[in-house]
């Protein structure tokens, strides 16, 4: 099969491979038109056929050890998921079982058990809202009038994208009181539980930390950003009963969301690698075990996910070559 050879020859086994970390948040069990940058099951389905058919998948602690240890498989990649929702227990999980791919699950220990975190406090708010004027000028939110599901596609957006920078505590009450306002209940089942994340690694998932309660690193004072990167490591390990090696970073974009001396609190507190959202592959020879990059493959078509997939290898190769990209 041409992919397969081309994968191998773009990502070869031993020293001179890539690692492809892919990222994803969500998979839906049913296609959301207020959420269409998520995976429906059925899409996940024909992307996690075209994983196992074309890649050699590991969970991200083993690939990392043979990234180091210069014994990575040809075209080696690990599939990540952030933040810890139901859906990738209940519709995700299924899926990768189906066709024997493992898999790294982020969580944020603070969402387990009915929370809900700050970004679905906007987004299910909008999507709640009657047809109309949605006023948030006096939090400095804007203004949006919200009729088709476009419009509150970009109201989230544009409301996300002003919260987001905003001081963390100030973020999470303001987006908890939008919410509360608009009659949504404080408690959800949008994120997993206890007893699922259990179920969830006794069935073979890796598991890995994601801080306590999510917050931008590089926005926090350096003691608050230690104790949230440790809080999420040992809630997580008491939860399960064992240790948690590796860690994502929140939000995940070098120098803006967190810098290097959050690379060193993260080595320091015992974890063994961490991944960002920098999207790219890792090249085995200039690898940063606590700085790995991640791809996202937001492609719906499968012929458009194999050929972005297969430039983004053929970059990776090219650059590690010395040539621009
Ligand atoms: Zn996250």
């Amino acid at each position: 099969m041409l992919p397969r050879t081309l994968y191998r020859l773009l990502s070869p086994a031993g020293n001179k491979g890539q690692l492809s970390i892919f990222i994803f948040h969500r998979v839906l069990l049913d296609a959301d038109p207020l959420l269409p940058f998520e995976p429906s099951a059925e899409q996940f389905t024909w992307m996690a056929r075209y994983f196992a058919r074309t890649y050699n998948v590991l969970p991200l602690g083993e690939a990392v050890c043979r990234l180091q240890a210069g014994t990575l498989p040809a075209a080696a990649a690990t599939i990540t998921f952030d933040d810890g929702y139901a859906d990738n227990f209940q519709v995700a999980w299924p899926i990768l079982q189906r066709y024997a791919l493992p898999a790294t699950f982020f969580i944020a220990t603070a969402f387990l058990n009915g929370g809900r975190m700050w970004n679905d406090d906007i987004i299910e708010t909008v999507r709640v809202l009657p047809p109309g004027e949605f006023d948030l000028g006096a939090l400095g939110l804007g203004t949006h009038n919200l009729s088709d599901t476009l419009s509150r596609i970009r109201c989230y957006q544009a409301v996300l994208g002003k919260l987001k920078y905003f001081e963390h505590s100030q973020r999470t009450d303001i987006a908890r009181q939008i919410a509360l306002r608009a009659g949504l209940p404080a408690a959800s089942n949008l994120m997993m539980t206890r007893m699922e994340l259990q179920t969830l690694m006794a069935s073979g998932a890796e598991i890995g930390a994601h801080t306590h309660t999510h917050p931008i690193l590089e926005r926090l004072p350096d003691t608050l950003a230690y104790a949230e990167i440790e809080q999420g490591k040992c809630e997580l390990e008491s939860i399960l009963g064992s240790r948690v090696h590796v860690f994502a970073y929140p939000n995940g974009a070098p120098k803006r969301d967190w810098s290097d001396r959050h690379a060193t609190m993260v080595k320091q507190i015992g974890f063994e690698a961490a991944v960002t959202t920098e999207p790219r592959f890792a090249h085995v020879a200039s690898a940063k075990i606590f700085q790995l990059p991640r791809f996202t493959p937001w492609d719906r078509s499968p012929l458009r996910f194999a050929a972005r997939n297969l430039m983004e290898l053929w970059r990776g190769r090219h650059a590690s070559q010395g040539y621009p990209v």
